[in-house]
C-alpha cells in the first residue's frame, strides 16, 4: 500500500493524489475562483485542490468519504472556511448547497460515470463544474456524432451541459500514479430554453434503447418504441445507428413519444 504525506493512499476510494504544482495551478487558473463564489469540492483528500482555492475564496464546501482524510482536513483548515460534508457524493444533496453552485473535484475514477449522472440531476442549480477525469471518459462526454466515442453519456450530457475538454494531465501528476491518462473538463448547463425535451426520463429511455446494441440499425434498435416509418417521418434514416444521430435528433425521438 502507498503512502502519501504520511496517508495510506486506499484503491477503493480511487485515491490518487495530485502532487504537481504546476497542473495544480493550471486547474485552479481554469476554474478562476471569485471570493464570494459559492463551491464544493468532491473529493479535497489531502488538500492538493483544497488550499489554492480557498486561498481564492471566502469559503469552500467539501464532500469527503475517507474518515482518516477528513480528520485531517479538520485539523488543518478553519471550520468557519471550510465545511465538511462527510460522506458518499453518489448520495449527497447537492441542491442544499444553494445555487449557483460550482462544483470542481479531481474525482474518484471509479464512481466517475455514475457520478456525473447524479450531478445532472442538479442542472439546474449549478454554475459550472470543473473535474479532473480519465482521459477516455472526457473523450466520451465531449465527443462529436459519428464518432465512435459518440455514445449514452455524451448525448445525456450535451443534452444538459456545454461540455469542453480543457487540457490533458499525465499520470506522473499523482501519487500513486494511475495507469491512464487524465483531462480536465469543464461543463455549464444549457438555458432551460436550449433543453426541450418534453420528458427527460422518455429522452433517457430513447438514448440507452439506441446505445443498447450500438453496430445495430435504429429500426432494430428502436423497433419496441418507434416503427420504421416514424424515424423517417423525423427525417432520420431507420438504416442510421445511434452514433449518427445528433443530441437534437434523440430529443426529437423523444418528443415524438411523450
Ligand atoms: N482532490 C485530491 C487531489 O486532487 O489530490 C484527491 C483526489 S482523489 C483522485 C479522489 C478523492 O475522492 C479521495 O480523497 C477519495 O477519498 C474521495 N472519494 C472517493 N470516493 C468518494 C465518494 N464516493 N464520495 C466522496 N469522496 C470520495
Amino acid at each position: 500500500m502507498r503512502q502519501v504525506s504520511g496517508h495510506t493512499a486506499r484503491r477503493r476510494f480511487g485515491q490518487n493524489f495530485l502532487v504537481a504544482p504546476g497542473v495544480i495551478r493550471g486547474i485552479v487558473d481554469a476554474i478562476a475562483p471569485r471570493r464570494d463564489d459559492r463551491m464544493v469540492e468532491i473529493g479535497p483528500g489531502l488538500g492538493a485542490l483544497t488550499e489554492p482555492l480557498l486561498a481564492c475564496l471566502d469559503h469552500l464546501h467539501v464532500v469527503e468519504i475517507d474518515r482518516d482524510l477528513i480528520a485531517r482536513l479538520r485539523r488543518r483548515f478553519p471550520a468557519d472556511r471550510l465545511s465538511i460534508h462527510e460522506g458518499d457524493a453518489l448520495a449527497f444533496d447537492f441542491g442544499s448547497l444553494g445555487a449557483p453552485l460550482r462544483i470542481v473535484g479531481n474525482l474518484p475514477y471509479n464512481i466517475s460515470t455514475p457520478l456525473l449522472f447524479h450531478l445532472a440531476g442538479f442542472a439546474e442549480r449549478i454554475g459550472d463544474m470543473h473535474f479532473m477525469l480519465q482521459k477516455e471518459v472526457v473523450d466520451r462526454m465531449a465527443a462529436a456524432p459519428g464518432s465512435g466515442d459518440f455514445g449514452r453519456l455524451s448525448v445525456m450530457l450535451q443534452y444538459r451541459f456545454h461540455v469542453e475538454c480543457l487540457f490533458p494531465v499525465p499520470p506522473e501528476a499523482f501519487d500513486p500514479a494511475p495507469k491512464v491518462d487524465s483531462a480536465i473538463v469543464r461543463l455549464i448547463p444549457r438555458a432551460a430554453a436550449e433543453r426541450t425535451a418534453r420528458d427527460e426520463e422518455v429522452l433517457a429511455r430513447v438514448v440507452a434503447a439506441a446505445f443498447s446494441q450500438r453496430r445495430k440499425m435504429l429500426r432494430n434498435t428502436l423497433r419496441e418504441m418507434i416503427p420504421a416509418d416514424g424515424l423517417t417521418a423525423l427525417g432520420i434514416a431507420p438504416t442510421a445507428r445511434a452514433e449518427d444521430l445528433a443530441v437534437a435528433d434523440f430529443v426529437a425521438l423523444a418528443n415524438s413519444l411523450s
